[in-house]
């Protein structure tokens, strides 16, 4: 590709390399202390049932602001944080932090509530998932059934079979399963019956052609069954217009996430727009009625 494009393609490519090589450098350097620098936070968006539109929970996204790199996505560096084995330490303070958040929201309003909190792969690899797990849930004393943990199929890829039996022993705690992005990468339909998946996540990439593309309703249709079937809920996530979520009701997803009900948003942002009124119920049959 870049031999065909010419001597200007060519030093094109390579330099975009290297700025892609220059940019990881710099995460790399900058992600280093940024922990103990106290940059990174939490956002937490809102997880709706289709069926009645009562706030199911949250999940945990997070976020990183540095002083030289500004606002960094996590697409860009948790897999940096993968790489230089600086994500174990990163996860066990997100699901340290997640639970506490959930604790606080369970006391101050007394409703159930799920948090969904995303685990990489190396967090099992490393096996410092479970110990950080049982340590936050005795400290926090919520529920083990309120916690969320979402993977995704890269963990088949990498784990032993003890890993994925330390991840069943674990289940049997009672915390949650999710397989997260579903229908992407190299998702195969054995990866659902290797783990006790309690929610399994489709992918937004999926949701984007719903009411364009008629294979791509037919596959949510063919995945929300093949789910069911396996006792596993559906969340739907990327879900952007009343459309999309009237096609998911008729089609039986079981929730829905996206930034048609909101955007991942701060603690406080959430316990003022989703938990503090009990609008939820009251702001979905306004959207149902709109449908
Ligand atoms: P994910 O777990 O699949 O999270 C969903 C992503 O989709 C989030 O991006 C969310 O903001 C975005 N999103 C949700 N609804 C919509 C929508 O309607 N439209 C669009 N365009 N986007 C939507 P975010 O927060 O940038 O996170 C990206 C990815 O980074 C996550 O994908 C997850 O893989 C990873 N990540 C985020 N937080 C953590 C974490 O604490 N630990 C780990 N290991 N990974 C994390
Ligand atoms: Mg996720
Ligand atoms: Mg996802
Ligand atoms: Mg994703």
């Amino acid at each position: 590709l870049c031999k065909s494009n010419g001597r200007k393609g060519y030093s094109f490519y390579s330099r975009s390399l290297n700025q892609v090589a220059a940019e990881r450098l710099l995460i790399d350097q900058q992600l280093r202390g940024a922990l103990e620098r106290g940059e990174f936070s939490l956002v937490y968006q809102p997880i709706v049932y289709s069926q009645g539109g009562k706030l199911k929970g949250f999940e945990a996204l997070i976020r990183w602001n540095n002083p030289e790199l500004g606002s960094i996505s996590p697409v860009k560096f948790i897999e940096v944080a993968e790489q230089v084995g600086l994500i174990s330490e990163i996860g066990t303070w997100v699901l340290r932090e997640a639970t506490e958040q959930l604790k606080a929201w369970q006391l101050k309003y007394n409703r159930p509530l799920i948090m969904s909190i995303n685990v990489s792969p190396r967090q099992f690899q490393d096996e410092t998932i479970l110990p950080a797990l049982k340590s936050v849930i005795k400290q926090t004393g919520v529920l083990p059934g309120s916690i969320q943990l979402e993977v995704t199929e890269g963990l088949f890829l990498s784990a032993s079979d003890r890993i994925l039996d330390g991840i069943d022993y674990l289940k049997q705690s009672g915390v949650l399963l999710a397989l997260d992005d579903f229908g992407t990468g190299f998702s195969s339909l054995s990866y659902l019956n290797r783990l006790p998946f309690n929610v399994l996540k489709v992918d937004k990439s999926f949701v984007d052609g719903l009411t364009t593309n008629s294979k791509d309703l037919k596959m949510v249709q063919a995945i929300i069954s093949i789910a069911h079937g396996l006792q596993m809920e559906v969340v739907v996530e990327g879900v952007e217009t009343a459309h999309q979520i009237s096609l998911l009701r008729d089609m039986k997803a079981d929730s829905i996430q996206g930034f048609y009900f909101s955007r991942p948003l701060s603690a406080k942002e959430a316990e003022v727009q989703f938990l503090s009124k009990p609008v939820i119920l009251e702001m979905n049959e306004d959207i149902w009625d709109k449908l």
